[in-house]
């Protein structure tokens, strides 16, 4: 995500900012204890459970789960792009971005990327100018239901047949996209005869476009502008900034897979719709959406293809829903897409149609389920395979409830404590008004607890390798922790957790980071706390493999050299 702003300067900023003053300023905050606290911003609540850390320079919800720092508080309370944030935290700071050249991410605002979207602009007018005098493509708008409102509202156009129709600097038109440099040299123009659709930034400057053929016999059917030093396919949503116009209220988006469904759904009254360039939805993308609205109705053919498409958007969904976000599936029947199904059956019946659209739990399970029976103990098991990862990726804590409940429901089990270790799942708070949960402070978690506390903890933990072999839950999560400490040992806490942002156990890791051990008083030296956990899961381990070993003898299993040894040693120290 950090795209063409270094890492460094990041981690940095983040090092210079300080979270409290950040969002005091937007939300009053009140000291209690270690913490501050507040009602949290993102859900409703009456008695503060919102929490920041002055000391870790983070903050999480013990309520609904949200957490982060200071970039991504101003994206979700702000509702900033991630580089807008950067960039009002650097100017908090006094400090400039040193933008790296060549990557995504760059400001649109240098004179030469000016200069590419008044090309751009002046493109669109021309091909809009030509669509008024082409009758072959205003016939093929009015056959496709297009009405010359709507056509004007999306800025459509048309690219006349002929290679050289385009005219102006030459350099910007190449830059922009819009001309081709062959081999010999000869420019022509990228798009012919084809409905021009203007691709809009959020500030509604054309940056690009879609050109759609209108001669069957011509190929291919849709062509798109290519990555320019204004366009970046995964971040822009098509659509978007005529969405914002016209409308002030949205209760839902519909992402749909192309322009003509954008335009033939406003046509028809819905002008919520949006459209992806032609690749799968990105995280950025859905995250960008979810910050204008909270209900996203992803909208796919039921065939193959179309599903497999809502997978990955639903992969990429799970991350992103926070408290009163909502992702829902709408597959379309008899090989439909949006644009002939609200052509055929009317706005009515699509909105009909987008009310029973599929839950992303119920779809999240009916592709899990399909992948294989859950009638045996394996069965179960596999499934609950599949599933983890998906589970653990949710930051919301009542989604993941209620996903729980499902388990239960589908494989008509009821959960024990095993399967839900299984899962990785705690069992669903039976009060959830409990501000800080009952912990169990194994020593795990105290140990990444502390490390969160101070990283530079970590040089006392020695060499924790062999313990990955060991049935100790959250082991691996430890250890990935130690690996970064180890890679940069003088990293903050705040750096370090944004190491893992996207993980799969990132909401775990802000829960830990964000409890303080009961046991913990302020004054207290953390490093004899830190050295026991340490102790404890060595000895652990231990135990464990004593055990094992232990049981290979009993089962009538020779053990060899090496293994001897190490029983002798272990014997030894118990
Ligand atoms: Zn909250």
């Amino acid at each position: 995500m950090a795209g063409s702003i270094p890492r460094t300067f990041i981690d940095d900023l983040l090092n210079r900012v300080d979270i409290v003053e950040i969002i005091d300023a937007r939300v009053p905050l009140k000291k209690k204890g270690r913490e501050y606290w507040a009602c949290c911003p993102f859900h409703n609540e009456k008695s503060p459970s919102f929490s920041v850390s002055q000391n870790k320079q983070f903050y999480h919800c013990f309520g609904c789960q949200q957490h982060g720092n200071a970039i991504s508080f101003l994206m979700d309370y702000d509702h900033m792009e991630f580089v807008e944030a950067i960039e009002t935290l650097a100017q908090h700071v006094g400090v400039e971005i040193p933008y790296e050249k060549g990557h995504s991410n760059k400001p649109r605002n240098t004179p030469y990327t000016e200069s590419l979207i008044t090309t751009l602009q002046n493109c669109s007018d021309y091909y809009q100018a030509q669509l008024k005098q082409h009758n072959e493509a205003i016939d093929y708008l009015k056959q496709r239901g297009i009405s010359g409102q709507t056509a004007k509202n999306f800025g459509i156009g048309f690219a006349p047949p002929g290679w050289n129709n385009l005219s102006g600097d030459e350099k910007l038109l190449i830059d922009s996209g819009m001309l081709i440099k062959n081999d010999q040299g000869k420019t022509y123009d990228r798009f012919r005869h084809r409905l021009m659709f203007p691709i809009r930034d959020r500030r509604g400057r054309t940056i690009a476009f879609g050109g759609r053929i209108i001669n069957p016999d011509d190929n291919p059917k849709y062509l798109n502008s290519p990555e320019t030093e204004v366009f970046h396919k995964g971040e822009e949503i098509y659509g978007l900034h005529e969405l914002k116009q016209a409308n002030t209220q949205i209760e839902q988006i519909f992402i749909t897979e192309g322009y003509m469904d954008v335009v033939a759904l406003a046509e028809h009254g819905v002008t919520t719709a949006v459209a992806t360039l032609g690749t799968a939805i990105s995280h950025n993308q859905i995250e960008q959406l979810f910050r204008t609205v909270k209900t996203l109705v992803f909208c796919f053919d039921a065939d193959q293809a179309g599903r497999k498409a809502a997978w990955r958007a639903l992969e990429n969904s799970l991350v992103s829903l926070k408290e009163g976000r909502l992702a829902r599936f709408l597959f379309l029947p008899d090989g439909h897409d949006p644009d002939t199904y609200i052509q055929e059956h009317g706005k009515q019946a699509f909105l009909q149609l987008a009310h029973q659209a599929t839950t992303l739990t119920e779809f999240l399970f009916t592709e899990l389920l399909s992948q294989g029976e859950v009638h045996s103990p394996e069965g179960r098991a596999q499934f609950v395979d599949k599933l983890r990862p998906y589970y653990n990726k949710i930051p919301l804590q009542s989604l993941k409830d209620q996903i729980l409940r499902d388990v239960e429901k589908h494989l008509s089990i009821e959960l024990d404590a095993r399967l839900l270790q299984v899962i990785g799942g705690e069992l669903p708070a039976k009060n959830s008004k409990t501000l800080i949960p009952e912990q169990h402070w194994t020593p795990t978690r105290l140990a990444i607890n502390l490390l969160l506390q101070k990283p530079q903890l970590a040089a006392l933990a020695g060499n924790l390798d062999e313990l990955i072999e060991a049935d100790i839950p959250g082991i691996e999560l430890l250890l990935q922790i130690l690996d970064q400490i180890h890679e940069q040992p003088d990293i903050s806490t705040q750096n370090l957790l944004g190491r893992f942002s996207g993980h799969e156990h990132e909401g775990h890791l802000y829960k830990i980071a964000a409890m303080t051990p009961a046991m913990l008083n302020e004054s207290d030296d953390i490093q004899p706390m830190f050295e026991d956990a340490i102790n404890r899961l060595r000895l652990k381990y231990a135990e464990n493999r004593f055990h094992k070993l232990n049981q290979k003898l009993m089962s009538g299993g020779k053990l060899n050299e090496q293994e001897i040894q190490e029983y002798r040693r272990l014997q030894h120290k118990k």
